[in-house]
């Protein structure tokens, strides 16, 4: 991340291009909560399929779940989180806002310097109701962890994988929490979605396996381009680790306000599994076959925040250049986490060229997620193009009418060649899957 990227031209830019809006933005916003627009979308969506890939598709000792965001009112007695899962809340006595107590500095409002309410407990599950009745109808929670959903089934998902331990169970989903003090854009909000992988050991190898976990998680940040000196780790202290924990390390980012918490990898020790056992009355251990025991797993879990990932790949790929005397805003994501891999883009909106480019657009987006853009100057969608971190545009002019080629431009070396039609769907391929093939030595050989 450039020293000069601020929240508010990340802010801006992801309205301007369609990332992200304001939730019910017409009836002027609601607090904390965030809308992902076309681009925004595909973004997210590509952000959990990377995670999906590595964590799921690419190993033999993963499989994946998704369960339900209602569950139980047991689970979250079970689980500690009826009891425990609060943050001290204090009231400023004069504007009457409410302030997290370990985020106050001199004991004073943030906002008018006004006195504090002594702290109080303040439970950050939402509750609903279920039923149509709310007397006689029970009390429910919105999960604000989709891990419960994991351990509760941790037997079902062991009797029919046919997988033996170290096993690890997946899950991609939404989670809601009463935050007390939500900002700085998507990185703290009420609802968000969380990527989560409880990784069940033989206790005993549980130390070894965290440290893997961390490693495998750093890595995964840096393989889709996040800069290594934008990361690093911070072990908990004893005196911080919530009440499961054995262990915790947090990856952290540097965002625009600071170094904040990306990920949470905890050692959950056999607390979840012990606690569904106990409250359920269900047997939840686990019989090693090749060591002839029986045992209650612990468990590891890399924990992620969706938007948090998004807000930090947004963060570290956005960077502003002058270009030709212009200024230049460009995001230089990840060919996998870009939006649109390929923008086709007519020299101007001409009937002569409209055919061959909408023909080359068909073609390219049953491969690729692609975009189609004739209006305005050419200039001015590249732009477009550079903002929203599409790596490839490929252009179609007249001399394309006759000679069957077309020009790609390169995202961020601005380098241009032309190729032959036909042979542009395999070097797009070739060159989104993170084949370096260089602009001077291959394409430059080909006659413009
Ligand atoms: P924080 O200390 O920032 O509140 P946490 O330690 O409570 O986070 P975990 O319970 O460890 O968070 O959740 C794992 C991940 O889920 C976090 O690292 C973050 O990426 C994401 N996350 C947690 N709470 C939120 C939230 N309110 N909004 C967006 N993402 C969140």
């Amino acid at each position: 991340m450039p020293a000069d990227v601020t929240m508010d031209k990340i802010v801006s830019l992801c309205k301007r291009r369609g990332f992200i809006f304001p939730s019910s933005e017409i009836y002027g916003g609601l607090g904390s909560c965030w809308d992902y627009g076309p681009m925004g979308v595909e973004l997210k969506r590509n952000v959990k399929n990377a995670w999906w890939r590595t964590i799921v598709q690419e190993r033999d000792d993963v499989v994946g779940i998704d369960t339900s965001i209602m569950m139980h009112p047991a689970v979250w007695k079970a689980s500690g989180h009826v009891d425990s899962f609060t943050d001290p809340l204090v009231e400023c006595k004069s504007c009457h806002l409410r302030w997290r107590a370990d985020e106050i500095e001199n004991q004073k409002c943030p906002q008018c310097g006004g006195d504090l309410t002594e702290p109080r407990m303040f439970n950050l599950m939402f509750r609903t109701f279920m039923g149509p009745l709310e007397e006689t109808a029970s009390t429910v929670y919105l999960r604000p962890e989709t891990a419960q959903g994991i351990f509760v089934n941790f037997e079902n998902v062991v009797t029919t994988s046919r997988k033996k331990l170290p096993l690890g169970i997946a899950q991609i989903g939404k989670s809601f929490r009463n935050e007390i003090t939500p900002g700085n854009f998507i990185f703290r909000t009420r609802e968000f979605e969380h990527m989560e992988l409880e990784y069940f050991v033989k206790p005993g190898t549980d130390d070894g396996w965290l440290d893997y976990w961390v490693k495998q998680r750093l890595d995964w940040y840096m393989s889709l381009g996040i800069t290594k000196e934008n990361l690093r780790l911070r072990q908990h202290g004893k005196d911080e680790l919530a009440h499961y924990a054995k262990d915790c390390y947090d990856v952290e980012y540097l965002f625009p306000m600071g170094w904040s918490e990306l990920e949470g990898i905890a050692n959950r020790s056999d607390y979840d599994l012990t606690q569904h056992a106990k409250h359920s009355g269900k047997d939840l251990s686990y019989y090693d076959g090749q060591d002839g025991e029986r045992y209650v797993p612990y468990v590891i879990e890399p924990s992620a925040g969706v938007d948090r990932s998004v807000l930090a790949f947004l963060v570290d790929s956005y960077h502003e250049e002058v270009v030709e005397g212009g200024n230049r805003v460009v995001l230089r994501l990840h060919p996998s986490l870009a939006p649109m891999k390929v923008a086709v883009l007519p020299l101007s909106r001409n009937e002569r060229l409209s055919p061959l480019a909408r023909d080359v657009y068909r073609r390219l987006c049953s491969s690729f997620m692609a975009d189609y853009d004739d209006s305005q100057s050419i200039g001015r969608r590249y732009r477009r193009q550079d903002e929203i971190g599409t790596p490839f545009c490929v252009t179609v002019d007249f001399e394309s009418l006759q000679d069957n080629q077309v020009t790609i431009r390169e995202r961020d070396s601005l380098a241009q060649i032309r190729l032959p039609l036909e042979e542009l769907d395999e070097a797009l391929r070739a060159k989104l899957s993170g084949e370096a093939f260089d602009a001077t030595t291959l394409w430059a050989t080909r006659e413009k």
